[in-house]
């Protein structure tokens, strides 16, 4: 029987084995969350309502215990950990009132008596998510599904086990019938034996592109739904006319929260070339009052990051960009899962910093003469998450904003996800939605309705 293990990337220490549920076990939940389906889907929104209402007070009730197994798992600081907790809440409450609406039938004018569209759910929807927010990734998922009358089954990243059996609990103890929504202990490896079960009806995927690519392949070989939601190198673009410390200060959070392990980080910092040297003088003064330490020290800001391989990964990659002519302005050293918040300068498109994605505190540089410069190093090659540009001409950037090839623009904002707004990529960040109407409507049967008398 496999096992995995919790490792505390702090302290280094072992948390918890988990026993892996055998394929034997897999098929049982699969099909005990099947035959649910058939009751759930009856439910009505007030029923549905009401539990996810119920979820949000759980998660509130024991938002301390929830957190610190965050912080345990993958590191996170206790503060954010916190926060995380009241976004899901957050995020239940959201569409315990909105899901209704969202999915009411639509009325279309036709030669019929009478026609329209309803939304009707899928059946049981496979979820394989990350670590890096292993509540907000599947609650944000979870809260729509479930209101649209759909089951969850969950494979979680294996750091972050005793997370996932704690949402199946919050699930259950709000009252949710057993196997609305269920956590497999599974490797990455049994994903694809889950996904080719026909009692699967789709899936959603949010981590890195290999295990999308490799997600959606077997799904579309069995012609089953995905929604994918990947990496990300956003950029932070500054313009001259930026009112420049409110902007320093988002720049700051946008990428250096999280320990910078977030799809939706800004990652590449490109900056008017006229206000640079003044930029990233202030810039490094306030990086340098970021307070790091133990993550459950509620003043820390920056920790290490969920795991020691991740941080030597990033190591190689700020490496092999100073070979290759990027100057450190501060930071660049590494403590076993720690990773101290850098800043690249002279960062150039085929360096690694600019061309990968850098998942943890590292900030690239790269400086831009004119608009159109900044708009062509902003649209990168690979990934299309989001961009977030700091400007006081808010209605020039109106205008040119379809030149911006992303799945979203925030303007004198960093990028975050909200319940209220659809968030997605293009390009190999992913397609499909989460979130908003547009999230809740992706894994239902938009059943076309036709009646002549
Ligand atoms: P990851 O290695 O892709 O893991 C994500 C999930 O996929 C885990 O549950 C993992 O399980 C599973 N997995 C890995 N390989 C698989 C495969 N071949 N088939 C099926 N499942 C597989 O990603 P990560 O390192 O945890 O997360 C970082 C990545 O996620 C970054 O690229 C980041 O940008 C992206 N991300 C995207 C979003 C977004 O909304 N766009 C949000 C957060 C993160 P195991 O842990 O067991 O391997």
């Amino acid at each position: 029987m496999s096992q995995t293990v919790s490792i505390n990337p702090f302290t280094g220490e072992e948390i918890k084995s988990y026993k892996n549920h055998s394929l034997k076990e897999v098929n049982e939940i699969i099909d005990h969350a099947d035959e649910r389906f058939q009751s759930w889907r009856r439910t009505s929104f007030l029923e549905r309502a009401n539990l996810m209402r119920a979820a949000a007070e759980e998660l509130k009730r024991n938002k301390e215990e929830y957190a610190e197994t965050m912080v345990m798992e993958m590191g996170k600081p206790i503060s954010q950990a916190l926060a995380e907790i009241e976004k899901c809440a957050w995020v239940c409450r959201y569409y315990a009132t909105h899901a209704e609406e969202h999915l009411e039938k639509e009325t279309v004018e036709t030669d019929a008596d009478k026609s329209y569209v309803i939304y009707e759910p899928l059946g049981v929807i496979l979820a394989v998510m990350p670590w890096n927010f292993p509540f907000w990734q599947v609650f944000r998922f979870a809260a729509p599904a479930l209101m649209a009358g759909n089951i969850c089954v969950l494979k979680h990243a294996s750091n972050v086990f005793g997370c996932a059996i704690h949402i199946e609990e919050i699930f259950r103890r709000a009252g949710f019938p057993k196997y609305c929504f269920s956590t497999l202990l599974i490797e990455s490896s049994k994903v694809e034996e889950v996904l080719r079960n026909d009692k699967i009806k789709a899936a959603t995927l949010t981590g890195s592109g290999p295990a999308g690519s490799s997600v959606a392949s077997i799904a579309g070989e069995n012609i089953k739904k995905t929604v994918l939601e990947l990496g990300g190198s956003n950029a932070l673009v500054v313009l001259e006319d930026c009112d420049m410390d409110r902007t320093i200060k988002t720049c700051i959070n946008a990428r250096f929260q999280n320990a910078g392990q977030s799809c939706i980080s800004g990652k590449r910092l490109l900056v008017h070339e006229s206000i640079s040297e003044e930029f990233l003088g202030k810039l490094v003064s306030k990086i340098k009052e970021l307070k790091n330490g133990n993550p459950m020290d509620p003043d820390t800001f920056i920790a290490t990051l969920a795991r020691a391989d991740l941080a030597e990964d990033l190591e190689e990659q700020v490496k092999k960009s100073v070979d290759q002519g990027a100057k450190i302005l501060i930071g660049g050293k590494r403590d076993g899962a720690y990773f101290e918040p850098t800043v690249l300068t002279e960062v150039r498109p085929d360096m690694p910093v600019f061309k990968e994605e850098t998942f943890g505190p590292v900030l690239s540089v790269t400086t831009f003469k004119d608009l159109e410069e900044a708009i062509h190093l902003s649209n990168h090659p690979t990934f299309g998450l989001g961009v977030s540009v700091f400007t006081q001409n808010t209605e020039q950037i109106e205008r040119i904003l379809y030149r911006f090839d992303e799945g979203s623009v925030f303007v004198n904002e960093l990028v975050k996800s909200d319940p209220r707004l659809p968030f997605g990529g293009v390009k190999q960040s992913g397609y499909g939605r989460e979130l908003s109407k547009h999230g809740i409507r992706e894994f239902t049967n938009r059943k076309t309705i036709f009646i002549k008398k």
